[in-house]
């Protein structure tokens, strides 16, 4: 020992093995640390991998400790590099490179690795399994639209790989050799929700079915079933279970099962050797979700510190997850064996089902399947197996007026709220606490928790309610003190009290004169809400959407004339060249959004200024639809593979003229290389092989986000219907003044496909119709003597109001 300190070698650089290096550098320093790992990236979030393969996030966001994190901690970090042999006596590792190190002590945090089945021809081009970031690229980069898929294996990662797959626009099938899907987490009534959810998604669902063979040349083309069946597959990936990698243990000469056997110390059969993690076999149990393999983590750490006392003594086998957008809850033993006592819920309509199991007069398992906001509940029941007989009437609907914080109030600090992170109550209330958090995005940036699969975001929500001082619920403040209601509430107000006029709404639900935050937002409730059949009041607008052009600040205007798609004519160019001249404006400017702007026109040469040019209003300055930018496609592009420009063109004609709660900006590209930005806007359309993928929800501004994948589809036809159907939901949704990366963020992309472009037919069909309503009802505000739809509505051309400026 060169350094005195204790030589640490780490054997896996994943999820279990870094979380318990983590818990042992907050003990006293007193080791040399190295950690190996064969795979050639930092620690990452595996449970994310399906959120890398929905196209939701990339693998620099899934990162969970950086280069600088081992720099900082002074971990050698030997990233790529395989240790193939352990040596007790002479306590070395052998990695593949032909390196020894010397350890004094060793920790085996090697992870799983996914099981193939005996299934002839797994070795074809197009046949993957699912478990590393290397894997989720490479199913990424045979992923496209029309691709048929099949995912063998019904379980999570299965679940999670088809959705995935689904997102990208694959034709997905899921094959179970079981009849339930999630079996482990399921019986047969709640798979059959999940069933019927995934089925309703597009996802073709096939129980009871063995795979016997993959078919086709070098290529996988179809998946051969024992009964003689068979089914096309050109993309096919092996999700059918996981085995502990305990090889190294085999070699170092360890007591290995299943996996390498620990005790309640997470000591190995070997003094100087440990283990962590789903290589771990614990009682006779091997855990293959992150949440017992932090607290062994923990445990471990305090061994391996000297200060040897806490213990693991197993953990309630529980998950809490989000399949297909669907929440589902599984913990304890929920069979109905002998003894069992059930209680159930179930709502078809609604896709929620409940079961509780007792036994002796105890919580013995629980599924929960659309609605898990009593898990928390269920799960301090299960740990501290509380007597329920005398709530036995209670279990699945607590007495009217009961507050849920009682049960927030008796959970452990040591509970594990969010799984994904490990995050426990402690942790949260000390955030609370010690470092002000106040809002749900400052505890997912304090603590990380809820930034997984996003399951636990109302208990963290709960939490905050019933711990912060000053609490305040993200997207549900109260729009002003003129109009006491927040706007969710006051949307519902306005729509079953049929209200139409701004002033009607301030003097019966107001203080009946409204100020500039409340109007403008109350003005666009309306018309949003009767589709333009409302009655407009100008002067509840902003400044900008009441004269239909952009103030500058010497008090001038910026017109921007309507060039749809960024493709203009020399007949326009020659006519907005004329009005320049005419009316010596002094500046005329292409923007950034690939349009014309007419730069210090005087107030009174406005309403001239429009007739002259003869085009509609580009709407630069609206809270409404500004412009789709696109590049230049197929048409004379050498790599695109879709007509970018004819679609923007089509965009902006369905959408021109509509209102929304904030500016929003499109994009229209014919292929990844994205020159026209579609990433980084509000709605883009990416072109790509054999389709479009539909992004929303970015941001390039003040605000710099990457758009979330909505959907990829085959046609640009369902490209630009995806596009209404997530603007018409954003209209609808998002509170005013809320951009849609705010809003994105806010509601989460998952709940928003679930609700936009999954939803059921009748529902996405609705959102068409009211858009479209709102569409025929629209009109160019520069157009002179333009017919009002609704005589209230009518918005006359004279441009300024009195003492605007
Ligand atoms: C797609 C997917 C989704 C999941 N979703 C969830 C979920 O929603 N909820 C949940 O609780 N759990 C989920 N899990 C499971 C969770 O990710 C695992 O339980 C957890 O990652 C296990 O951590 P670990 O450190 O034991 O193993 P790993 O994270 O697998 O880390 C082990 C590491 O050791 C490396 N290694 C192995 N042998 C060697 C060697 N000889 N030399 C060097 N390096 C080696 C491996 O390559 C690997 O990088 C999911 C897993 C996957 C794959
Ligand atoms: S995005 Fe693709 S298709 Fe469009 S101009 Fe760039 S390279 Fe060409």
């Amino acid at each position: 020992m060169s350094s005195g300190m204790n030589r640490l070698v780490v054997v896996g650089n994943g999820m279990a093995g870094v979380a318990c290096v983590e818990q042992i550098l907050k003990h006293a320093p007193r080791f040399d640390v190295t950690i190996f790992g064969d795979e050639t990236h930092v620690n990452y979030n595996r449970i994310l991998l399906s959120s890398v393969l929905a196209g939701e996030k990339t693998s620099d966001d899934i990162a969970l400790n950086p280069i600088e994190w081992y720099e900082r901690n002074n971990i050698q970090l030997r990233v790529g590099t395989r240790v193939t042999d352990v040596d007790p006596a002479a306590r070395t590792v052998t990695s593949q490179d032909g390196a020894v190190t010397p350890f004094d002590t060793l920790l085996l945090a090697t992870g799983s690795s996914a099981w193939m089945p005996p299934i002839e021809g797994l070795d074809k081009d197009g046949v993957f399994a699912f478990r590393t970031l290397d894997d989720t690229r490479a199913l990424l980069g045979r992923a496209r639209p029309g691709a048929r898929a099949v995912v063998i294996g019904g379980g999570l990662l299965g679940l999670e790989a088809a959705r995935g797959l689904q997102v990208q626009g694959c034709d997905v099938t899921v094959v179970h050799l079981m009849h339930t899907l999630m079996e482990r987490q399921l019986d047969p009534t709640g798979g059959g929700y999940l069933t019927t959810r995934m089925e309703a998604m597009g996802i073709r669902v096939l129980l009871g079915r063995s795979t016997r063979a993959i078919r086709g040349g070098a290529a996988a083309e179809a998946v051969e079933f024992a009964d003689g069946t068979s089914i096309d597959a050109e993309l096919i990936v092996v999700a059918a279970g996981i085995r502990p990698n305990v090889e190294l243990g085999r070699k170092a000469g360890l007591q290995v099962n299943r996996g390498i056997v620990v005790n309640d110390h997470l000591e190995t059969s070997n003094p100087d050797i440990f283990a962590v993690g789903e290589c771990v076999e614990h009682n006779g149990v091997c855990y293959g979700l992150i949440a017992p393999l932090l607290e062994q983590g923990k445990v471990l750490a305090s061994t391996i510190t000297g200060n040897k006392g806490p213990t693991y003594t197993g953990s309630v086998q529980a998950s809490k997850l989000k399949i297909m957008g669907v929440d589902v809850f599984s913990a304890g033993v929920w069979a109905d064996a002998d003894g069992a006592d059930p209680v159930r819920f179930e709502d078809p309509g609604e896709g929620v089902y409940k079961k509780l199991v007792v036994r002796d007069g105890k919580l013995a398992g629980v599924i929960l399947v659309g609605d898990t906001s009593d898990s928390a509940r269920y799960m301090e029941w299960l740990r501290s197996a509380a007597d329920l007989t005398k709530q036995r009437r209670h279990l699945l609907f607590p007495p009217a007026g009961e507050d849920t914080g009682l049960d927030i109030a008796q959970m452990a600090d040591s509970a594990t709220v969010c799984g994904c992170v490990g995050v426990t109550k402690g942790a949260i209330i000390q955030a609370i606490h010690g470092q002000g958090v106040n809002t749900l995005s400052q505890l997912k940036e304090a603590t990380r928790a809820s930034t997984g699969c996003g399951s636990c975001t109302s208990l963290c929500q709960d939490l905050l309610k019933a711990v912060a001082p000053e609490f305040e619920e993200e997207g549900r403040r109260v729009l002003c003190g003129c109009v006491p209601f927040d706007q969710e509430s006051l949307r519902d107000i306005l729509r079953s009290q049929k209200l139409r006029g701004v002033q009607d709404v301030l003097d019966i639900y107001g203080n009946g004169h409204g100020c500039e935050v409340c109007k403008p937002a109350i003005s666009y409730m309306l018309d949003m809400l009767w589709c333009g059949d409302h009655d407009e009041d100008r002067s509840a607008r902003f400044i900008n959407d009441r004269v239909h052009a952009n103030i500058q600040k010497d008090g001038t205007f910026s017109v921007v004339p309507r060039i749809r798609g960024g493709v203009t004519s020399p007949d326009e160019l020659r006519r907005i060249a004329d009005v320049a001249d005419k009316y010596k404006v002094p500046m005329v400017k292409i923007t950034g959004s690939q349009r014309i702007d007419l730069l210090g026109i005087r107030k009174e040469d406005l309403p001239k200024v429009w007739a002259d040019l003869g085009m509609p209003s580009g709407q630069a300055y609206a809270k409404g639809f500004r412009m789709v930018k696109t590049c230049v496609g197929t048409d004379f592009c050498r790599f695109g593979t879709q007509d970018s420009t004819a679609a923007g063109i089509e965009m902006e004609r369905r959408f021109e003229n509509l209102f929304t709660p904030h500016k929003v900006k499109m994009a229209s590209v014919g292929c990844p290389r994205n020159c026209a930005e579609a990433t980084v806007k509000d709605i883009g359309l990416v072109g790509q092989e054999g389709g479009w993928q539909v992004v929303v929800g970015g941001a390039a501004g003040k605000s710099v986000r990457k758009a979330d994948l909505l959907i990829t589809v085959e046609t640009t036809e369902a490209a630009i219907e995806a596009a209404e159907v997530f603007f018409q939901y954003y209209r609808e949704h998002a509170n005013y003044l809320e951009r849609t990366y705010d809003f994105v963020e806010r509601v989460g992309i998952d709940r928003i496909r679930k609700e936009t472009v999954y939803a059921p037919d009748t529902v996405r069909q609705l959102l068409l119709d009211r858009l479209r309503k709102s569409k025929a009802r629209s009109r160019d505000a520069w157009q002179e003597g333009a017919q009002p739809v609704h005589p209230t509505q009518f918005i006359p051309l004279q441009p300024i109001e009195q003492g605007l400026m």
